[in-house]
């Protein structure tokens, strides 16, 4: 069973284009009334606001009683902001606005296209809806602001944090930059001394920002200081995915967590919603061997989601 009850539906990955049919979520839903579900959490390659399901979704998660979480690149596409925010709001639980800096040179510069003052105005425009809705009926949503922290903004972290609380964001979540082909590496904070520095020190002055000197505070997530030798990291942590959240691949398969390993099927083979319910997958000795011994697995051995920053 899934206890924490949090399933992952992905809606777009990159070219070439698949999606997941609108009427696979709502499939899977049908299987889990009554159980404990809680949270449904459309991502996660790809902006889900463009997934031709998504007023589907946020229909079935008014109808079930089920929170929305939401990831996005904060375009608010074919709508704007404002409309956005009136349709989700609703049935939102947080919605994570990717943001990757404090000025328009370096947020564009890290997300080509960006128009960054629309994206400023959008902010403001989802938050102000969000605070109407909780006037008027108590219930808030939270708005957070997700950073890949790298190289290219982590002089920029604690202007980012500053910039969350003037608008009316309620976290900042910081994640490493993930290295996951050679080209990136350069620009990990992770990779030598010189980097973790910059990093440690923009952790201490983002924490002194989020205390609100002047303004509201902001809950600041992940900013944890690193061992400053790479070569001597603090010990991997406990998954931060299994026996809480199950992941619905595009085509129906199931996957235990985000990692690439797992969803070419190294872990685990979960199967397909085609074949047998996500509680039958949730069940499986297969399952229950991998959360009882994953940490022997050499995958979950070296995975980025156990570190602080990873997820
Ligand atoms: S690869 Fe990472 S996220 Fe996936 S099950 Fe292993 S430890 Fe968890």
């Amino acid at each position: 069973m899934c206890p924490c009850g949090a399933a992952r539906a992905e809606g777009r990955v990159r070219s070439p284009p698949r999606r997941m049919d609108p009427a696979l979520p709502r499939a899977v839903l049908d299987g889990l009334r009554g159980g404990p579900l809680r949270e449904v959490i459309p991502s996660t390659l790809g902006e889900p606001l463009l997934w031709p399901g998504m007023d589907a979704l946020v229909d079935l998660c008014a109808e079930r009683g089920l929170s929305l979480n939401l990831t996005t690149n904060g375009t608010f596409p074919g709508r704007g902001a404002r409309a956005w925010a009136e349709r989700l709001v609703p049935v939102l639980s947080d919605a994570k606005i990717s943001w990757n800096g404090a000025t328009a040179a370096t947020a564009e510069a890290i997300m080509p296209g960006l128009d960054h003052a629309a994206a400023v105005e959008g902010v403001r425009a989802f938050a102000a809806v969000r605070d109407a809705h909780e006037h008027a009926c108590g219930r808030r949503a939270t708005l957070s602001f997700q950073v890949t922290a790298q190289e290219g903004n982590v002089a920029e972290i604690p202007a980012i944090v500053r910039l969350a609380a003037r608008l009316g964001v309620d976290r900042v979540k910081l994640n490493h930059l993930q290295v996951r082909f050679a080209a990136l590496a350069p620009l990990s904070l992770r990779r030598d001394a010189g980097a973790i520095a910059r990093w440690n020190a923009a952790v201490r002055a983002a924490r002194a920002e989020a205390r609100g000197a002047g303004g509201r505070p902001v809950v600041l997530q992940n900013a944890v200081e690193l061992s400053p030798d790479p070569a001597a990291p603090a010990p991997a942590g406990p998954c931060p995915f299994l026996d809480r959240e199950a992941w619905l691949l595009w085509d129906g398969r199931l996957a235990p967590c985000p990692h690439p390993e797992a969803w070419r099927g190294a872990l685990v083979d979960l199967g397909s919603v085609a074949d047998r319910t996500l509680l039958e997958a949730w069940a499986s000795p297969a399952y229950r061997a991998l959360v009882a011994g994953y940490e022997a697995h050499p995958v979950c051995r070296a995975c980025p989601f156990r570190r602080p920053g990873g997820a």
